[in-house]
């Protein structure tokens, strides 16, 4: 047996057994699918966390994935073939995928150093660019940190271009006090294994227009008109979210808080321990957002690479690996218009994710640590 592996970021039920109890019931009401209480008492739960705004209710329709949440949202915007999607450019393919499954162009947006995020300045240009081409602009929280949304919603605003937020990886993440995932039109958020809770697949859409979430959930659906037999003015998909997994979902979210404390404390113990090592930075942490710190993530510059820290912590059977691969460097995606200095490179070349795992002890945050001061 080799040594006890040291994961990245991995799925975390919860110590009092919350998850099994809502399964057990779906088991034992033969709810296991379609649907059924776990689904809509998921939905309203998840938006009763997120939601502090009483005088503007959100809606949400738990789904098969985050990618299907996102494909859904350009779908309710209404792009299609011809249209311009502005994607933030340093992102999971996922982000980027359901702009052609709906045969749409993507652009890409480079990062700012600020949050490495969509850089608002880019954005202007290239709304300015395509103007009325421009059918969506799509912003994403990469490893929980916010992006500088009040310039971004003024733009989508001036430009009346509908903005939708990736916020698979920044579930519990404020910004300004106010969820991320809840100041565009479309918000969506990913219960895939390795996200900061998770239902082993699964995603939602989320929104203000109650009208848009009930057609998401229509199309997730097989798009059934209300018939006998089965009629189809519109083409389905098979997206909804099961049962079983909706009451994972539903014990997750009573252990949300608990995973966001710890990921914070992993985010600080790596920042006091490293920080002041040669070359070395953490993530930035912009002081108008509260990030989830889902995974603690560096940038080096001096002599030891990314790649020297990945090979090192393999060895100890612990895992590491590179920040997202920009998206206008992808053999798919390089034909693609990309406006910006080449940040989001930068910071693939010199970047790295840290295990930030919430079942992590203080021993094996240690152990990472031991291993990475050691290559300096
Ligand atoms: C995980 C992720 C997604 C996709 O979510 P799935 O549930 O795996 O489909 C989309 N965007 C980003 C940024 C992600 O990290």
């Amino acid at each position: 047996m080799g040594k006890k592996r040291i994961y990245l970021s991995s799925p975390h039920m919860s110590e009092e057994g919350y998850e099994k109890h809502y399964i057990k019931e779906a088991f034992d009401t033969n709810w296991i699918a379609p649907l059924g209480e776990n689904v809509d008492a998921f939905e309203k739960e998840l938006v009763a966390k997120i939601n502090k705004e009483p005088d503007e209710p959100l809606y949400a329709a738990a789904l098969s994935s985050g990618t299907a949440a996102i494909h859904l949202a350009l779908k309710a915007v209404g792009v299609g073939e011809g249209d311009i999607v502005l994607c933030q450019d340093l992102t999971f393919s996922a982000t980027v995928n359901p702009v052609i499954y709906q045969n749409a162009t993507p652009v890409f947006i480079d990062s700012d150093h600020a949050t490495w995020n969509m850089d608002p300045a880019l954005l202007r240009k290239a709304l300015g660019k395509y103007k009325d081409r421009v059918k969506a602009v799509m912003v994403v929280h990469l490893y929980g940190i916010a992006a500088d949304m009040d310039p971004i919603i003024k733009l989508c605003q001036a430009y009346n271009v509908p903005l939708i937020e990736d916020a698979a990886e920044s579930l519990g993440t404020t910004y300004k006090g106010r969820h991320t995932g809840t100041f565009g039109q479309y918000g969506i958020y990913s219960f895939n294994g390795n996200k900061i809770i998770t239902t082993s697949g699964g995603g939602i859409l989320v929104a203000r227009d109650k009208e848009k979430i009930s057609k998401a959930r229509f199309w997730a659906t097989q798009s059934r008109d209300a018939a006998r037999h089965y009629e189809h003015s519109e083409l389905g998909f098979n997206y909804r979210m099961s049962n079983v997994l909706a009451g994972i979902g539903r014990g997750q979210l009573k252990v949300l808080e608990e995973r966001i404390q710890k990921k914070r404390y992993i985010y600080k113990y790596y920042k006091r321990e490293l920080e002041n090592l040669e070359g070395l930075s953490m993530m930035p942490m912009p002081s108008f957002q509260e990030s989830n710190c889902w995974l603690s993530c560096i940038t080096l510059k001096g002599k030891v690479r990314p790649i020297d820290i990945i090979v090192a912590l393999e060895k100890e059977n612990i895992e590491s690996r590179p920040l997202w691969k920009p998206m206008h460097q992808q053999p798919f995606f390089e034909k693609y218009d990309f406006i910006g200095e080449g940040i989001s490179k930068i910071l693939f070349e010199t970047g790295l994710c840290l295990p930030s795992d919430t079942k992590m002890t203080d021993e094996e945050l240690d152990k990472v640590i031991a291993v990475i001061k050691g290559l300096f």
